[in-house]
């Protein structure tokens, strides 16, 4: 058996392997949720340990929004899973490439016009990708969501944000691949030096562009008013030299009640952004007459009466008091006075370095193109994908499990970082509250939460914080 394998083409091989492979890297997840979703349909009654800090009530609803979220997934990774496997099998990405090409060739470029070809390529690629994704995020937002009392968006909204962020990602898209392309092309033997070099530069502009240009095109961000929490914060940043120069509240009550904050920005230009949701006396969620109530699309009366009057019975009061926020963001300075987004930031770079360098070793072998359907030419751009997104499958499989393990280490030495600056208790309640409101579930698989959480799960955050507090 092993023998005729062997026998066969050595495209057809590598073509099997990474099917093989990629099938592989799915069951073994489908696995892994499974025993996850066997936590969250047995264990109906809250751990003796979980008593003081979680009720009853909240448990069951974090434990069902937690069913309904991986029984969705179990779907959508399936369907995502065989629509991969066929787009392969019955040669797809040729066909969208020869596709691709007689769009160009009827507006007059040839075969000769690689680059041209390839942005027609991009664009009825990532069209696709949304159009079957579309269904999927739908559902997920406005039955999932909505049934558990997160969503916040009317179906115009998500809509008309879904065309923008779709013209907003061609716009970056398509230029940024042609010169790419362009520097492949050009660029002689080092020619991965430059595009490498290319694509670091495009990420820093990104950053720096994002802030200002890009993410006011999707959300309202306003600075946080004078105050107390202000001062407080403003104080913070200070006493660890953290070189803050703006404040900002986002609106992200317009999509979800989900809360969450964070900081971004070059050297000497930091800004720190919350969440609206994050603050208990700023959002919106708390305030009278705010028309987000559930009922609202239900029933044709007043909104401002039945969404002030159903908020007392069903919502409770979402976000953290200010010391609770300063210890949040105490975790999140830890981050940056640890130097964790440098350290992030040099892995990703030296890892694209080195893919890179092997794409420069792969892309001239004819066979990896022959496998995928591609027995006449050998476009740059779809050397780029099966190189990149096939043959590094293996290897980008591990190096995103070792970066969720240094994640997990990260989030350990910030909560460090906020108890030593005082804060364990504030930044304990946080933790409590902030899962809560977000109805993380706070029991979790062994193998299940190795492999997926980016943070390690709440009762070990709060062990480690409640630990040294006794010291
Ligand atoms: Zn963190």
């Amino acid at each position: 058996m092993l023998k005729t394998l062997f026998l066969l083409p050595v495209e057809t091989q590598i073509f099997y392997s990474v099917l093989v492979f990629s099938w592989t890297v799915y069951l073994w997840e489908a696995y892994l949720s499974c025993r996850q979703r066997k936590i969250y349909r047995t264990t109906i009654h809250v751990p003796e340990e979980l008593g003081k800090i979680m009720d009853p009530d909240t448990f069951e609803k974090s434990r069902l929004y937690q069913l309904d979220k991986s029984n969705f997934s179990f779907w959508s990774g399936l369907y995502s899973e065989i629509e991969g496997t066929l787009i392969l099998l019955l040669g797809g990405i040729p066909f969208l490439w020869h596709f691709a090409g007689s769009v160009t060739a009827r507006f007059g470029f040839g075969p000769d016009y690689e680059i041209i070809q390839s942005l027609v390529f991009l664009t009825l690629a990532t069209l696709f990708g949304a159009v079957t994704g579309l269904p999927w995020s739908l559902y997920s937002t406005f039955v999932i969501e909505e049934k558990h009392g997160f969503n916040q968006q009317t179906l115009g909204f998500f809509l008309k944000d879904a065309v923008k962020k779709f013209a907003v990602t061609q716009c970056i898209l398509l230029p940024v691949s042609s010169l790419l392309l362009y520097i492949i092309k050009i660029g002689g033997d080092y020619f991965f030096i430059y595009a490498w070099l290319f694509t670091l530069l495009v990420s820093l502009v990104l950053v720096t562009i994002y802030a200002d240009y890009i993410a006011p095109l999707f959300d309202k961000f306003t600075p946080l008013p004078e105050g107390e929490l202000k001062t407080a914060i403003e104080d913070m940043a200070k006493s660890i030299s953290f070189p803050l120069t703006k404040l900002y509240v986002v609106e992200g009550s317009k999509r979800s009640s989900h809360s969450n904050a964070y900081f971004y920005g070059f050297f000497k230009n930091k800004r720190i952004v919350l969440f609206d949701t994050l603050l208990e006396d700023y959002s919106p969620l708390n305030s009278a007459g705010e028309p987000q109530s559930d009922t609202q699309s239900e029933t044709e009366s007043d909104p401002e009466e039945t969404s002030s009057e159903t908020k007392q019975k069903s919502k409770k009061k979402q976000g953290c008091n200010n010391a609770e926020i300063l210890a949040v963001l105490g975790h999140e300075l830890g981050h940056w006075k640890l130097g964790h987004t440098v350290k992030n930031i040099v892995i990703s770079q030296m890892n694209s370095f080195l893919c890179f360098s092997l794409f420069a070793v792969l892309i001239g072998r004819t066979e990896l193109f022959v496998a995928f359907g591609f027995t006449q030419s050998q476009p740059t751009l779809i050397g780029l994908m099966i190189i990149f997104q096939f043959i590094f499958s293996p290897y980008n499989e591990l190096l995103s499990f070792c970066l969720t393990v240094l994640s997990r280490r990260f989030e350990f030495q910030a909560d460090a970082f906020a108890r030593g600056m005082g804060k364990a208790s504030e930044l304990y309640s946080a933790l409590i509250k902030l899962n809560m409101d977000n109805l993380g579930f706070p029991v979790a698989d062994w193998l299940f939460s190795m492999w997926h959480y980016s943070h390690p799960p709440l009762l070990e955050r709060l062990r480690a914080l409640g630990n040294v507090k006794q010291d």
